[in-house]
């Protein structure tokens, strides 16, 4: 029985139905859940949208002229687009689970106890008996007491793809991977944003150098960042809404996008009455095979707090079900996590972290190349990103890597395949790539990493 339909919850259904279990999704929003329909595909397909736009900018430096013309965004096409396809990847997903012999239940459930689990429906309540339950509730949006969602002004992420005009002055409050996406997004779609975050700088937590470029990029292009700014509250106004910072000082849009994380959704659903261990925010406790603190209570994604990400959810599912079925189980190991964050540049990571490397107290060598070294770059016109490589500095097997440039989600995986089977900088520089090419840049790191840890003469 698994309780919610997100990338967790249906990747873990298929799992399950392969290894020969009866298995019944119960999902009250749609298949696919936040993911699909509300944060992953919709947030990428108006991001497709903005790159395009963004692609444009470059079109004098290449020797295009426009014609005068220039191009407008028509936001209900596009925000129509964006729904069109998550819904329809929703459907997909629903009728793959359901040839493969999977019940899909619509409905709002709740654990009875450690092997039962109750759900409402519009004809009441339907209570199914199960040896094994997923719990994959995935997380919403947080929201400040201060700054409620009406959907009109003052909005969610979930929110945006109802919008019909392009907001005139957006204020995005949280300069975390959701705020840079967004802002980046609608600063390319041709509003004026204004990115109000509470660090020193956008991306807290990101790559140090990839979020200090990103954040002149934003700057270069007009957007206004308002750093060490909290968010105290945000109000309608005659013409749109106030944020007021707690500094004392106010700023004024037209919309502000509230995107300060998210809250595990984990309450009145019966899981602490069934003796699952919840952490002081809410989230799941699971160990590396997604056990709970019940036997036969497994969870998986946002609700566990592990790490935010769809790709991770779905293996947490996979785990859980391996797990609980008795197949073979290898546990998650979240060094090699492959992410990206989807601004203009994309800043791409895998593998340990610079911060965390030397939190760790690691010893490590490190190389940066600049793209704008890069012939394809140069012919490309693409002046931003860079990639970045960690070694360990005798055996040289990499240790990770952090690519900015456009489509660097497109770019990391080679990386990504060094990282997962303890390449060396050596084999990575020892393969072909192809001349001219941007991922010459990352054979020229390695290169360049070449008996680095090597005492000079
Ligand atoms: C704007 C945004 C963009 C993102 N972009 C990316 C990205 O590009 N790449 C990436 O890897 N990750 C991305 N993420 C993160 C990703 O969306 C999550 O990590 C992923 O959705 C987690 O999957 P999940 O299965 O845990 O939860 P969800 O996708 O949230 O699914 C949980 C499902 O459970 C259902 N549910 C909840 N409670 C109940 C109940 N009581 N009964 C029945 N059903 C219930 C919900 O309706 C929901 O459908 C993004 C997040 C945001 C906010």
């Amino acid at each position: 029985m698994i309780l919610g339909g997100g990338p967790g919850g249906y990747e873990a259904a298929l799992v399950a139905r392969r290894l020969g279990a009866q298995v019944t999704v119960i999902e009250r929003q749609g298949v696919g859940g936040a993911a699909v329909l509300t944060d992953v595909v919709p947030s990428k397909t108006l991001i497709a949208t903005a790159e395009w736009l963004t692609l444009a900018e470059t079109a004098p430096a290449l020797g295009i002229r426009d014609g005068g013309a220039g191009h407008r965004v028509d936001l209900t096409a596009v925000n129509a687009r964006v729904r069109a396809l998550a819904d329809a990847q929703s459907a997909d997903i629903r009728a793959r689970l359901e040839r493969e012999g999977i019940v899909v239940v619509t409905g709002e459930g709740r654990l009875d106890g450690p092997g039962r689990v109750v759900v409402g429906g519009e004809t009441g309540e339907t209570a199914y008996d199960a040896d094994t339950i997923l719990v994959s509730v995935g997380a919403t949006p947080r929201v400040l007491p201060t700054a409620v969602p009406d959907g009109e002004r003052i909005l969610t992420w979930t929110q945006l793809y109802h919008l019909d005009e392009l907001p005139q002055r957006l204020i995005v409050v949280g300069s975390g991977v959701t705020g840079a996406e967004f802002a980046g997004a609608y600063r390319a779609l041709g509003s004026d944003v204004v990115l109000v975050s509470s660090r020193d700088r956008v991306l807290p937590g990101e790559d140090e150098d990839a979020a200090a470029l990103l954040e002149g990029v934003f700057r270069s292009h007009g957007m206004e960042v308002l750093s060490r700014s909290r968010a105290a509250g945000a109000e309608r106004t005659a013409t749109g809404v106030a944020v007021h910072l707690e500094d004392g000082r106010v700023v004024e849009g037209s919309h502000v996008l509230v995107a300060v994380g998210a809250v595990p959704a984990t309450s009145g659903i019966g899981l602490a009455e069934a003796g699952v261990t919840l952490s002081g925010s809410g989230h799941v406790v699971v160990d590396k095979v997604s056990r709970t603190s019940v036997r036969g209570v497994y969870a998986a994604g946002d609700c566990t707090g592990v790490l935010p990400l769809a790709s991770v959810a779905a293996q947490q599912g996979r785990i859980a079900m391996a797990h609980a079925l008795g197949d073979a189980v290898e546990p998650l190991r979240l060094d090699h996590v492959a992410a990206n964050i989807f601004t203009a540049p994309e800043i791409a990571t895998v593998g340990a972290s610079e911060k965390r490397l030397r939190e760790r107290g690691a010893r490590y060598v490190t190389t940066t190349i600049p793209l704008a070294r890069n012939p394809r770059a140069k012919m490309l016109g693409m002046r931003d990103g860079f990639v970045k490589l960690f070694a360990h500095p005798e055996a040289g097997v990499v240790l990770g890597g952090v690519v900015v440039a456009q489509r660097a989600s497109e770019m990391i995986f080679p990386i990504t395949l060094a990282v997962a089977h303890r390449l060396t900088v050596d084999d990575v520089a020892g393969a072909f790539t192809v001349y001219p090419s941007l991922s010459g840049s990352i054979a020229e790191a390695a290169r360049t990493l070449h008996g680095a840890g090597e005492p000079r003469a």
